[in-house]
């Protein structure tokens, strides 16, 4: 669409490849963009299609189809309308040309390794990204010859001398998961171009509300879409945002991986996007205010959280981001892991459970939850100590969420 909504007929063809120009804000994108105004059977909302494959008229239809690069439906795998939608939608959200979708945010990253490293190819981690990515890399990738580098996250100068000539990617989150070290898009971006090297930020954390990485000249942007974007702790999904030139080759890659959603995930995910700004607006006043309260706490030693002034990576935050997100990371003043472990296990509101962007507050220790058999040596060079408790804020009341972390804290 490239004019203002109207109510006549949609000159959208309901492909997965045209960007999406519909007018307006990020709300408004999320409730509207991707979808056709006047849909199949007038349904306001659009339909789950249960098809596995799609049928021609006749045989000159197949033709026509093969011969004109027809936008159309042919087999699940290559693309279905309900994916089309959300993919227009997360590209309209991200500010990008083209959005891919994946059956798990792990799916989207493999797909995207997968298309853009060969055997002899180099990659880049700041070190502090997401732990199964840089796993793919260091035990799988390596197995085709694809060899993984990982420097301490925003070294930037470490991440610059790691770049060879056969570099071809370098890789960051930002926010960290789970320090929230915020990482500074420009100078990745930079440092990029610099070198002719492209550059994916996992923005999960994030999201397009709090940050947009594409405008900072990031190259690709991914998303697990199982936490903000989807938001109710109800499915998984991926994303991977970038232009268009540049994802070509993925997207036929994924039609041979075949990493993709079923109808009835997708239509989660669009219905959970129509919220999205509405939740992000409560994710991050949640996060702000907890994590205030945590800070003034006597019994909390240290809250990582970009909102804090105290953060390292405040000022950059506030330079680069809108909010700073639902996730907040702390310490117990003198507990060992038993001590800490009460803590979570006194929590009355928020569940244990790994996970983080729904709408349901989630908490955990890391050390129990993701590194209860790493060993202790590992877990410091993780910056995995014993009292660490990492809170994902939902959507509930801000006041609730205090008072239920106080009496807590308490014991
Ligand atoms: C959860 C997560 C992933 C993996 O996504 P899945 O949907 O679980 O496959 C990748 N990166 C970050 C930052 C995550 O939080």
């Amino acid at each position: 669409m490239t004019s203002a909504p109207s109510n006549g007929p949609s000159d959208s063809d309901s492909s997965g490849t045209a960007p999406c120009t519909f007018p307006g804000n990020l709300s408004t994108l999320a409730v509207h963009a991707g979808e056709d105004r006047q849909k199949p059977t007038h349904s306001l909302t659009d339909p789950i299609v249960c098809a596995s494959t799609y049928s021609f008229a006749n045989t000159q239809a197949v033709i026509d189809y093969i011969r004109n690069k027809e936008r159309r439906g042919e087999y699940g795998r290559y693309g279905s309308p309900n994916e089309w939608a959300v993919e227009k939608k997360l590209a309209a959200l991200e500010g990008g040309e083209e959005a891919i979708v994946y059956a798990s945010g792990m799916a989207a990253i493999v797909g995207l390794l997968m298309a853009k490293l060969s055997a002899g190819d180099e990659v880049v981690f700041f070190d502090e990204c997401y732990h199964r990515s840089r796993e793919f890399c260091t035990k799988h990738l390596s197995r085709y010859g694809v060899v993984t580098h990982q420097v301490r996250a925003c070294d930037y100068d470490a991440m610059e001398r790691a770049i060879g000539p056969k570099t071809k990617l370098l890789v960051s989150e930002s926010p960290t998961n789970p320090h929230l070290s915020v990482v500074d898009l420009e100078r990745f971006a930079g440092l990029g171009r610099k070198h002719g090297v492209d550059t994916l930020i996992d923005a999960t954390l994030a999201t397009p509300y709090n940050l947009r990485p594409l405008a900072f000249g990031v190259d690709y942007v991914l998303h697990s879409a199982t936490k903000y974007l989807g938001g109710h702790n109800d499915l998984l999904a991926g994303a991977i945002i970038g232009s268009a030139a540049k994802l070509q080759e993925v997207r036929k890659l994924r039609g041979i991986l075949g990493g993709i959603n079923s109808a009835h995930n997708l239509y989660l995910l669009e219905r959970g996007l129509k919220t999205f700004e509405l939740r992000m607006e409560r994710h991050n006043r949640n996060g702000q205010a907890v994590a205030e309260f945590l800070a003034n706490h006597p019994r909390v030693e240290k809250v990582l959280y970009p909102g804090l002034p105290t953060h390292p990576g405040h000022e950059l935050a506030k330079r680069q981001m809108r909010g700073f997100g639902g996730l907040i990371t702390f310490m117990v003043k003198d507990a060992d892991w038993r001590a800490t472990a009460d803590v979570v296990d006194r929590a009355r509101i928020a569940r244990i459970a790994p996970s983080l962007g729904g709408v349901e507050s989630l908490i955990e220790q890391p050390l129990v939850m993701s590194y209860f058999e790493v060993p202790v040596e590992d877990r410091k060079r993780f910056g995995i100590p014993d009292n660490m408790i990492r809170l994902a804020c939902g959507i509930e009341d801000t006041q609730d969420l205090i008072d239920d972390l106080a009496q807590a804290l308490q014991g």
